[in-house]
């Protein structure tokens, strides 16, 4: 109850982690990652806590909607002060069971006037599922709409492989077990080298997670990584606290 008060008082609010081009370094889009605030502004427990919770306790989808209209009401008001940036959105499979998700999705981007085509949908599989025909169903009309797939943690989940052969993904995001300290670990330097390769044969975009510090970002860049997320870069803030750093990064 403590935490479905939090959801229904938006007491659970993004932060904005930047995603940088690899080339110039220019922020392509912000991931909205969820945290939850008691009401006099402390924190309260992390999302690795908190979604499975949610989870759990049928309070997913109420968590996702909330998160959604905030992060995209952010970047309308991003877009009118001239900054046009692309937002991923986490989606829990748990999310991905109701039809009617991909109407609603869009019916708010196009309320808040906000091209689809600029939000991205990252879904991560944390668990077995036993029937995936709604997910695939829900996930290949969001991609015919115009939004972005993006597969989450790639490597970590279930059928990671399934998935990628069902579904019109366009992005693959690598784990940051993988990424962070690549340099000095073989194997996962080989899963990162098939991983990228894997998404370059089917056209997909390739971001690399969990980027601490220039020989991870060197790493990446010398396998062919578009995107580079990660505390190297910037941590995830709110919104207001990124906007300086945002307007800054566009000055040449
Ligand atoms: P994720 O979607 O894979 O998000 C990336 C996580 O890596 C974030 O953790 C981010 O803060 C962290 N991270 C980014 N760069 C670095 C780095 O350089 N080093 C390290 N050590 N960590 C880095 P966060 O915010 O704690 O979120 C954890 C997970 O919770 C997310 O993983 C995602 O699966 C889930 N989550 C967060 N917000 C939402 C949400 O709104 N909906 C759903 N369904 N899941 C969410
Ligand atoms: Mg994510
Ligand atoms: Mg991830």
């Amino acid at each position: 109850s403590e935490l479905k008060e939090a959801i229904c008082t938006n007491l659970i609010q993004p932060h904005f982690q930047p995603q940088v081009s690899i080339t110039d370094r220019t922020t392509i889009a912000v991931e909205a990652l969820a945290r939850w605030y008691s009401p006099d502004k402390q924190q309260m427990p992390p999302p690795a806590v908190f979604i499975p919770f949610a989870e759990q306790n049928g309070l997913i989808d109420l968590l996702t909607e909330k998160i959604y209209i905030q992060a995209v009401q952010q970047v309308a008001i991003w877009r009118r002060s001239g900054l046009d940036l692309k937002v991923a959105i986490n989606l829990s499979m748990d999310n991905l069971h109701d039809l009617s998700l991909p109407d609603r999705l869009n019916a708010i981007a196009t309320e808040e006037d906000v091209p689809v085509d600029r939000i991205i949908l990252e879904i991560t599989e944390s668990r077995l599922a036993t029937d995936h025909s709604a997910a695939l169903e829900i996930l290949t009309r969001l991609r015919l709409m115009g939004f972005s797939l993006s597969i989450d943690d790639f490597g970590t989940g279930y059928s990671s492989m399934e998935l990628l052969h069902n579904i019109p993904f366009t992005e693959l995001k690598l784990d940051r077990q993988f990424v962070h300290g690549a340099h000095s670990n073989k194997s996962s330097r080989a899963i990162l080298e098939s991983s990228i390769s894997l998404a370059q044969n089917l056209s997909m975009d390739v971001v690399a997670e969990g980027v601490e510090d220039q020989q991870d970002w060197d790493l990446m860049a010398n396998l062919g990584c578009n995107l580079i997320q990660g505390y190297f870069i910037a941590k995830p803030q709110p919104a207001d606290a990124l906007y300086p750093w945002l307007c800054r990064q566009l000055k040449p």
